[in-house]
């Protein structure tokens, strides 16, 4: 069996995780979690699942948490633990730190429109997409709505799509299946385009046949697995997966390949 990289993962540094966790768990009372967010606890889930590798996903809510998230990817990274840094839009010196994470070895960037109050497509982002195509980074970002913000459009499929057409060879990644709760539009413009998707936290809010639906029409080398841990169980969404039937090659690129393939580039 081929293996398994869950390419959308979270957990903080042992000191913080609690009040990290609290913080956010505060904000979605309703939502589940799984685990504690520590890294710990996110192998062991890794082991119970059988998950190779794990991108875990940094997001620097302010532009002066950048150094300090950069410092514990370095701790942390190794075989298993892929960390993505994270980079502020208001930060002076985003374009240049951008140059220092790809300097450093680390495969792509984390950001997130709501967190980090932005629009996908404002003209501020350009310098800072181009520098990641410069430097052959993977972008992975939070695109839809946001279960813990009011819903305006931040980085949904119109905004997702203007970026890659100005940007054609950045190695973007959508998250939640392209959007999330944006997902007539995703079947709209988005579905089909060599873009990558992760599958991350949909499959529950869309129901298993339409996500099914979406991810078999999407080309099998630009759909990549992704759990969002600790708000979902590593164990179940493969399991989800494995049931889906969506035959061997489609789901062995799925699970793995696809990521593989990307973080290899
Ligand atoms: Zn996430």
């Amino acid at each position: 069996m081929s293996e398994i990289i869950d390419f959308h993962a979270h957990a903080f540094p042992d000191a913080v995780a609690d009040s990290a966790m609290a913080k956010l768990q505060a904000e979605v009372p309703h939502v589940p979690c799984y685990l504690d967010g520590k890294i710990d606890s996110l192998l062991y889930s890794m082991d119970d699942a059988g998950v190779e590798t794990s991108v875990l996903c940094c997001i620097a809510t302010r532009p002066k948490q950048y150094e300090s998230i950069l410092s514990w990817c370095r701790q942390i990274r190794s075989d298993r633990i892929v960390p993505f840094p994270s980079v502020h839009p208001a930060d002076p010196e985003a374009v240049e730190r951008i140059g220092q994470i790809a300097a450093e070895g680390f495969k792509g960037i984390k950001m997130h429109p709501y967190y980090q109050e932005y629009i996908l497509d404002e003209p501020r982002l350009m310098p800072l997409y181009d520098r990641m195509c410069r430097e052959g980074l993977i972008l992975v970002v939070h695109t839809g709505f946001d279960i813990a913000f009011e819903r305006i459009d931040r980085g949904g499929p119109e905004r997702i799509l203007r970026v890659t057409e100005v940007f054609p060879e950045l190695k973007l990644v959508t998250t939640h299946l392209g959007a999330w709760e944006q997902w007539d539009r995703v079947e709209e413009i988005l579905i089909g385009r060599k873009m990558y998707m992760d599958i991350s936290y949909a499959i529950d809010f869309l129901g298993k046949d339409k996500a099914r639906d979406l991810i078999v029409r999407h080309p099998a080398d630009r759909v990549l697995f992704g759990t969002d841990s600790p708000w979902d169980d590593q164990r179940r969404c493969v399991q989800i997966v494995r049931d889906m039937n969506l035959g061997t090659e489609r789901e062995s690129l799925l699970l793995g390949g696809n990521a593989r393939r990307l973080l290899a580039g």
